[in-house]
């Protein structure tokens, strides 16, 4: 519940809650839950203990959540996954339920995998992670008036329509905006396109892209594009280099510089995409609005950047329009 309202902004803020004796306080709710537990074995018939362990567990389980902010939360989700597969192979174990243990099982190692994945990915070790407080907002951070102003340029479906017609490699890089806009079988229409005007494309995938683990492989493959035509971080990045255009739809973080020059900064360390290296960036998205780490992108101000602002859905059907018609 917690990671859900942290990700939706409800009740509880994005950055990580903290307060003085955190750690300490788990460590103490842990060892209660451990001797509730120890007396709900010897006596099952004692609904008092049964209960405090109940609301100890509960509160340990939204003090563990509640440190983790912004761009850490991916690893918390695959975490928390985890603990549920945990959970529910513990219950096979009392109930004598072998599908309850094998399934479990299942979910919890695949989900401590998934963690193991996502904390590389986002440059965290899982020892970070478990004892909270990561992904702290830093105050130095730069604002986006001083990282923007009189940098950014914009251009139109019809100038980047031109760059796409002279480009000999195209990377397309899917994002949470491509999402929202449900923009990718618009995408794959502009990505046939251009190859059958002899463009070579391909598509860049962030493991932590969207929303949600593998979010980008789901939305491209429902749209049938080909499976090897998708990069992944590791594989596509020293190939920016060689590559005319990256056409960023609806990404921000993931392709965001700072993450490699700003120490201070809640992305700092998180291997990003290098689209900056490609001769020209284009991104589209709908205004200078951060991303999910809340943060301004000085790759949005870059010498090489172009930004086309629209709706991604509409942005690419008027790319598509503006290709046809050169
Ligand atoms: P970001 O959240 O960094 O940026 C998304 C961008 O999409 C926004 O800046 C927004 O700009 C734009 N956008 C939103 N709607 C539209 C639209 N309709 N059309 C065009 N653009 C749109 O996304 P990234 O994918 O780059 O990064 C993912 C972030 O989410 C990372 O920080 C990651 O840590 C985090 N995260 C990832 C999870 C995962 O497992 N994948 C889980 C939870 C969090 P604008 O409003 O200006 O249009």
């Amino acid at each position: 519940l917690v990671a859900f309202d942290k990700l939706k902004g409800l009740l509880l803020p994005d950055k990580p809650v903290l307060f003085p004796g955190q750690q300490p306080l788990n460590i103490l709710l842990g060892l209660a839950a451990l001797a509730l537990g120890g007396l709900v074995i010897s006596d099952p018939s004692a609904l008092t203990s049964y209960g405090l362990l109940v609301i100890v567990g509960s509160i340990l389980g939204i003090l563990l959540t509640i440190p983790i902010g912004g761009a850490d939360m991916p690893v918390a989700i695959a975490l928390l996954n985890s603990y549920s597969g945990l959970a529910a192979a513990s219950t096979g174990f009392v109930l004598s339920n072998d599908i309850l243990i094998i399934t479990g099982s299942l979910v919890g190692a695949s989900g401590l995998i998934l963690t193991r994945i996502m904390c590389k990915a986002m440059n965290r070790s899982l020892m970070n992670v478990l004892l909270g407080a990561i992904g702290e907002e830093s105050a130095s951070a730069p604002g986006a008036d001083e990282v923007y102003a009189g940098k950014v340029k914009s251009a139109s479906a019809e100038e980047v329509a031109m760059l796409l017609d002279g480009a000999r490699r195209v990377v397309v890089v899917p994002g949470y905006g491509m999402a929202v806009a449900q923009a990718q079988h618009q995408v794959r229409d502009l990505a046939n396109l251009l190859e059958g005007n002899g463009t070579e494309v391909e598509y860049a995938i962030h493991p932590v892209a969207g929303r949600m683990p593998g979010h980008m492989n789901v939305l491209l493959a429902e749209a049938d594009v080909d499976y090897d035509k998708l990069r992944e971080m590791d594989s596509i990045n020293p190939s920016f280099e060689q590559t005319d255009v990256s056409l960023i739809i609806g990404a921000n973080d993931i392709v965001n510089p700072v993450a490699r020059t700003d120490p201070s900064s809640p992305i700092a360390g998180m291997p990003i995409l290098d689209v900056d290296k490609s001769r020209t960036v284009v991104v589209i998205k709908r205004s200078l609005s951060p991303g999910f780490a809340g943060i301004p992108n000085p790759l949005f101000a870059a010498d090489n950047t172009l930004m086309l602002f629209a709706d991604g859905k509409q942005a690419i059907l008027d790319l598509i329009a503006a290709v046809k018609e050169n």
